[in-house]
């Protein structure tokens, strides 16, 4: 028996293997392509975060499907909410995945123009083939966390907890917190454990730059009554006006903006409160993504006394506490480590083409969505300034002009040229300095200067390119060259 063939072999049943899942279903109903998933439940990050005061903190009309438009009016929703979101789309769109389906290795043959896969399930290995791999696997190691060395820590008495794998049974309600970490996820969880807990401590190594914003969209409350989906578009097209606006000034006008940050942050909190020394960072707005406080629950929290913060080297954590370098000694019963996720680039799936292993840092990525030398391949990364969900949409859109244009001209391949560019033009993929992507940098492809080999991490820009540019520039087009052996195929997901 042949292995099964299918023209399309998406990895993940995450916001971005529906996006794509939905997307071959609409502009390409012939196509037939499954959806491989290594857990046992759809919505990838959605689904594994469940730390208490987990949400988005994108707003939900641009974390939403353009296909699907979100309806409002709350733009900042928790994290199940917006997993039942990512699982009614996949009900609609009829996206049924292969759970426990792990996908560990793809070799690409030129002579059949195809990719044989290796899938792991139920403890046993077996292969099927594909023509085109499109890798909706997330960027991060979802078996661990990252977990810097922190002295001490074993010695603690109390539980130490990994938001990444939240105990459900632990009480955290009239007990003393300590968190460590400044970035997106100890801002959403301090206030929500604070709720309850005696008291929360955020302790924090250096700042982060935090805005409040309102997590209802109150014009969307109004219009949205009598033109539901009109409000929603028109809230999807200003919230994308607003972030790619807000971040060219941003870039454009740093001190100004730090000067803005800083004005909002302490007019939100107590008069005499240390704005210089726990909210002001030392880079640049944007040069992380900006923590958002919705509503600013996080201020809110400080100013009824709940919340501390203390920003400092920790020297060493005790059996009752965190010890700062200062001698600063913070007591707990619970320590969470907000310490940050483990960078993993293609889901961990080792790829040869011809026979040669590709090596990531040699690859140039490709309008920021496939590689240089690696034929019919897509990876899909969101972007590090706006919501996820609009690269992942356009990436969709363009693999399926893609396979479009490999039908309508015959060929069965598509290869992004290796660019001869000279070292002094590589820049890394991702040019965030936030701690995670810094210490995966050296593992993951490089970018270029210009179009299509830069990733200008602008949504407009983007959607000329994608949707409306060409297919042809820079690639190679092949065919294969043996006959290819009967197949069976899979209809739908
Ligand atoms: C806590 C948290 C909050 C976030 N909040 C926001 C936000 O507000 N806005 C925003 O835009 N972004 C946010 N992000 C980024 C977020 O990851 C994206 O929004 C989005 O969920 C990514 O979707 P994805 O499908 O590409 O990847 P994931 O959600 O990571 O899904 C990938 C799926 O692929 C599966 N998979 C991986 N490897 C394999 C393999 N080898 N074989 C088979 N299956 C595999 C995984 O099991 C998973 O189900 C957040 C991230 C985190 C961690």
């Amino acid at each position: 028996m042949p292995p099964e063939h299918l023209d399309v072999l998406i990895v993940g049943a995450g916001l971005s293997g529906i996006s794509l899942a939905a997307h071959l279903r609409t502009a390409r109903p012939g196509t037939t392509f499954a959806v491989l998933e290594a857990r046992g439940a759809v919505g990838g990050t959605w689904d594994l975060f469940r730390y208490p005061g987990v949400r988005s903190d994108s707003d939900m009309f641009t974390l939403g499907y353009a296909f699907r438009p979100w309806p409002g009016p709350e733009a900042i929703v928790d994290g199940a909410t917006v997993l039942d979101y990512l699982q009614e789309t996949a009900r609609e769109q009829e996206v049924q995945p292969r759970f426990h389906h792990r996908v560990t290795a793809a070799q690409w043959s030129s002579d059949t123009a195809r990719w044989t896969v290796t899938v792991e399930h139920d403890a046993q290995e077996h292969t099927l083939t594909c023509g085109f791999l499109a890798l909706c696997a997330g960027y991060y190691r979802y078996d661990q966390g990252h977990s810097p060395a922190i002295p001490g820590l074993d010695d603690f008495a109390g539980p130490v907890v990994h938001p990444q794998h939240w105990p459900a049974d632990l009480e955290h309600a009239g007990r003393r917190v300590v968190v460590i970490g400044s970035g997106a996820t100890a801002i959403s969880l301090v206030p929500a454990l604070a709720e309850t807990a005696a008291h929360v401590t955020m302790v924090q190594r250096s700042p982060s730059w935090v805005t409040a914003l309102p997590r209802r969209d109150h014009v969307v409350a109004r219009l949205g009554r009598r033109l539901p989906r009109a409000a929603a578009r028109l809230a999807r097209l200003r919230n994308v006006l607003f972030q790619v606006g807000s971040f060219r000034l941003a870039r454009q006008l740093p001190g100004p903006t730090r000067r803005l940050l800083l004005r909002r942050v302490t007019r939100s909190l107590p008069a005499g409160f240390d704005v210089a020394r726990h909210f002001t960072p030392s880079y640049a707005p944007w040069d992380q993504r900006l923590c958002v406080a919705p509503d600013g629950d996080l201020f809110r929290a400080i100013r009824a006394g709940t919340v501390d913060v203390v920003t400092g080297a920790i020297a060493q954590v005790t059996p009752s506490g965190v010890t700062l370098s200062t001698g600063e000694h913070v007591p707990a019963d619970v320590l969470v480590t907000a310490t940050g996720l483990n960078l993993l680039g293609l889901g961990g799936v080792a790829l040869t083409v011809d026979g040669r292993r590709v090596r990531l840092p040699e690859t140039y990525v490709y309008k920021g969505m496939m590689l240089s030398g690696v034929p019919n391949l897509s990876l899909t990364v969101g972007y590090t300034n706006a919501s996820w969900t609009l690269r992942a949409d356009l990436v969709s859109a363009y693999v399926c002009r893609l396979l479009q244009h490999l039908d309508r001209t015959g060929c069965h391949s598509v290869t992004p040229v290796t660019p001869d560019l000279p070292p002094g033009q590589r820049r890394p993929m991702l040019e965030l300095e936030s701690g995670y992507v810094k210490r995966s940098l050296p593992g993951l492809p490089v970018q270029g200067p210009g179009v299509p080999w830069r990733v200008p991490q602008s949504y407009l820009r983007d959607r000329r390119v994608m949707l409306r540019g060409p297919v042809t520039d820079e690639v190679v087009f092949g065919r294969a060259v043996t006959g290819r052996s009967p197949e069976a195929s899979t209809v739908g997901a």
